[in-house]
């Protein structure tokens, strides 16, 4: 269930630190991520982001091809185009941005190529059976700011959401695994998708994130 938000959480003091617990469990939780092989289907072992107790999240939809050997989510052509968002936008560089966001997928691990050379998208029983270490994660780090990037984990949070120039550049509520939580969608950064590059695409991603750059729980990981 989701609503246009644009007028929640604009107060800074919400935004409560994380507690100093969650920090041993999330580092307990990411141990056992990185030794699920519960996908025969998968082509790599989990990628995770590294422990970082943050109320903001980044959901992304998969690694790519390189990003098993980085050990790190985001790592390669189309992190450099999101961490330049978040560079011009927020004044966060990369290190900025891994340090102060945990980085979450729908799944954790290289789903494989699809036979013209893209990645393939994780299929409705992959992202089912990867969906209780996102769920563990809602609960421990109970999220202000979700940023699920790119279609398929935009549609994680706002059901049948239609096409992407109808939700970004806005911001909504949404609810996931018990926990309610403000949303701002971004495209997916791929160099293969030019829907970012071009208009209205581009004026919808600067629009996002504006949003981004002023929520509050993005103002109190910056301090
Ligand atoms: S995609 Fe998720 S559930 Fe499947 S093996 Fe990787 S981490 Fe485990």
């Amino acid at each position: 269930m989701w609503r246009d938000g644009r007028a929640t959480v604009s107060a800074r003091e919400k935004e409560k630190a994380v507690p100093s617990r969650t920090q041993a469990q999330l580092e307990k939780h990411v141990a056992r991520l990185r030794r699920c092989r519960r996908c025969r289907t998968m082509r790599s072992r989990p990628v995770p982001g590294p422990p970082v107790a943050s109320r903001v999240m980044i959901v992304g939809q998969a690694p790519g091809e390189h990003e098993p050997d980085a050990k790190r989510p985001f790592a390669w052509a189309a992190g450099k185009t999101l961490f330049g968002w978040f560079s011009t936008s927020c004044g966060m560089d990369e290190a900025a941005v891994r340090s102060a966001v945990y980085f979450a997928a729908v799944c954790r691990c290289f789903p494989g190529k699809e036979s013209n050379g893209t990645d393939r998208e994780p299929s409705a029983a992959e992202a089912a059976a990867c969906a209780p270490w996102l769920e563990a994660e809602f609960g421990m780090l109970r999220p202000r700011l979700v940023i699920p990037v790119g279609k398929l984990a935009i549609g994680l949070f706002l059901n049948d959401y239609g096409k992407l120039v109808d939700v970004i550049g806005q911001q909504f509520r949404a609810t996931y695994a018990g926990v309610e939580f403000d949303v701002v969608p971004l495209p997916h950064p791929s160099g293969a998708s030019p829907w970012h590059r071009t208009e209205p695409g581009a004026t919808l991603l600067r629009r996002a994130m504006g949003l981004i750059a002023k929520h509050p729980a993005i103002i109190g990981i910056k301090g």
